[in-house]
């Protein structure tokens, strides 16, 4: 069976979020599982071409695009590290640095909705001659091609994973035409797949999302991990690496911590517990959140807060100013924010964490809260979607039902608790054993190809 997935960003050629570590991902389990999997992703001009091999001959796509003739050039190299061929498409005028307009990753190439159209015409003029069984599309900027590959007529069934909601663009050219016209609409975690079907979490798609659920034809699979990317165990990025055996994972935390301490300039009072914030700031993420809750936990609580994101202006303006707030400039620091994509700092962060903190409105999956609980750092976490169905209250994490301040101060408040107890060791033993390898989620994919395919 040959498998194209069809998406915006791919690690480690190029990533943004959460997407991108999924792409990079799970075509590698899905070879290792047999099938014939390939990629196409815009070939961005921040793909450092120097890293790649690429095969010796490109082909040419010509197509005609809003009344234009346009000529595309295809490359074809492999997933480093793994057999999987990634097919970049080269879109001429349409190129930009990186994938989206929100991120600062443009320098001219035209609106996203209109650079990923003309993507999404350039794959399915591609696909004409080529014989996949299946096109698994990723989201709102590949979903159109869930309709190009219906109107022209190819023998190829279509796979539609939706990771947000939150973000389904315009009518014509977002998830709403991909939900229309994909043979099955998959999402990132079971919990989420319930949510979308409710006008709260459903942005309007709740009813088409309900009648596809009836069809069977709405699964939500888990997102796992890379183990390889983010493996403690053998992670080059930090301080000490985790051994397996009694007492590692508590010398692992502490030199990881102190590591980070040093590096921000925290101090050298490692008994404050360390909370840390690592992702996109938006209304999502609830990054107001994390700002209201920390003033109101400072007041009386001990602990360091460490944000690393970058996002819109206004949550990072909200945390510019608490930062500022809390720091006195003469004393150590108690609060820093990195307003950076700093994926080295993301790694000694994790490994360095008490508790990670997740505040989100909405969370379709989420990876950081696994990933967190792979490096010892105890998820703190809203009760919603793939945090729902991947974190455990009181025995793999501390959950909260609602995502406003006094729920995340609740929750802040059991965490020193649970700090100063020997529990706290207990906990952190549990969640570093927990698995969260791609096999499981891979072999669903592969068995919903499967019925694809033979229908
Ligand atoms: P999203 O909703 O953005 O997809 P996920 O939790 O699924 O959220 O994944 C976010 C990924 O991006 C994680 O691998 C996380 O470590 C990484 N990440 C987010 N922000 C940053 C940052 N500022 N620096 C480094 N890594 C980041």
């Amino acid at each position: 069976m040959k498998v194209l997935h069809v998406a915006a960003e791919c690690v480690p050629l190029v990533k943004v979020g959460g997407l991108g570590d999924v792409v990079g991902a799970l075509p590698k389990i899905l070879l290792g599982l047999g099938v014939d999997v390939s990629l196409a992703i815009p070939f961005y001009k921040m793909i450092d071409r120097t890293k790649l091999n690429f095969l010796p001959k490109t082909e040419l796509v010509k197509l005609v695009f809003d009344h234009e003739s346009f000529e595309v050039i295809v490359w074809q190299t492999t997933l480093p590290g793994a057999m999987v061929a990634v097919f970049l498409f080269e879109t001429g005028r349409f190129l930009t640095q990186g994938p989206y307009d929100s991120v600062g990753a443009v320098d001219g190439g035209g609106h996203e909705d209109i650079r990923f159209s003309f993507f999404c015409a350039a794959v399915a003029t591609w696909l004409k001659d080529k014989a996949f069984d299946v096109i698994h599309c990723h989201d709102k900027h590949t979903s159109l091609l869930c309709k190009e590959v219906k109107s022209k007529k190819l023998r190829v069934k279509s796979v539609l994973t939706i990771h947000n909601l939150g973000n389904k663009g315009s009518d014509e050219t977002g998830l709403p035409v991909g939900i229309e016209f994909a043979d099955e609409i998959t999402t990132v975690s079971p919990q989420y797949a319930q949510e979308i079907q409710t006008p709260e979490f459903g942005y309007g798609l709740e009813g088409a999302l309900r009648q596809k659920a009836r069809q069977g034809k709405l699964v939500g699979i888990l997102n796992g991990l890379d183990e390889d990317f983010w493996n403690p165990i053998k992670d080059g990025q930090f301080s000490l690496n985790l051994k397996l055996g009694d007492g590692e994972i508590e010398k692992f935390k502490t030199v990881n911590k102190d590591n980070v301490f040093e590096k921000l300039g925290l101090g050298r009072d490692m008994s404050e517990p360390l909370f840390v914030f690592i992702g996109r700031l938006t209304l999502q993420k609830g990054s107001d959140i994390l700002v209201s809750a920390w003033q109101e936990y400072a007041k009386t609580q001990k602990g360091k807060l460490v944000v690393l994101g970058v996002g819109e202006e206004e949550y990072v303006n909200g945390l510019r100013r608490l930062e500022s707030q809390e720091n006195d400039g003469k004393t150590e620091k108690k609060v820093v924010f990195w307003e950076k994509f700093d994926e080295q700092l993301a790694h000694e962060l994790y490994a360095g964490a008490d508790f990670f903190l997740m505040p989100s409105r909405f969370e379709p999956c989420g990876l950081t809260q696994m990933i967190a609980m792979r490096y010892g750092a105890i998820p703190t976490v809203r009760d919603v979607g793939g945090l729902h169905d991947s974190v455990s209250d009181a025995q793999t994490g501390l959950v909260f039902a609602k995502s406003e301040t006094e729920d995340l101060l609740l929750a802040m408040n059991r965490a020193i608790g649970l700090y100063q107890t020997e529990e706290f060791e207990n906990f952190r033993k549990r969640i570093v054993k927990l698995d969260w390898a791609w096999e499981k989620s891979a072999k669903e994919y592969l068995s919903l190809y499967s019925n694809l395919y033979s229908s």
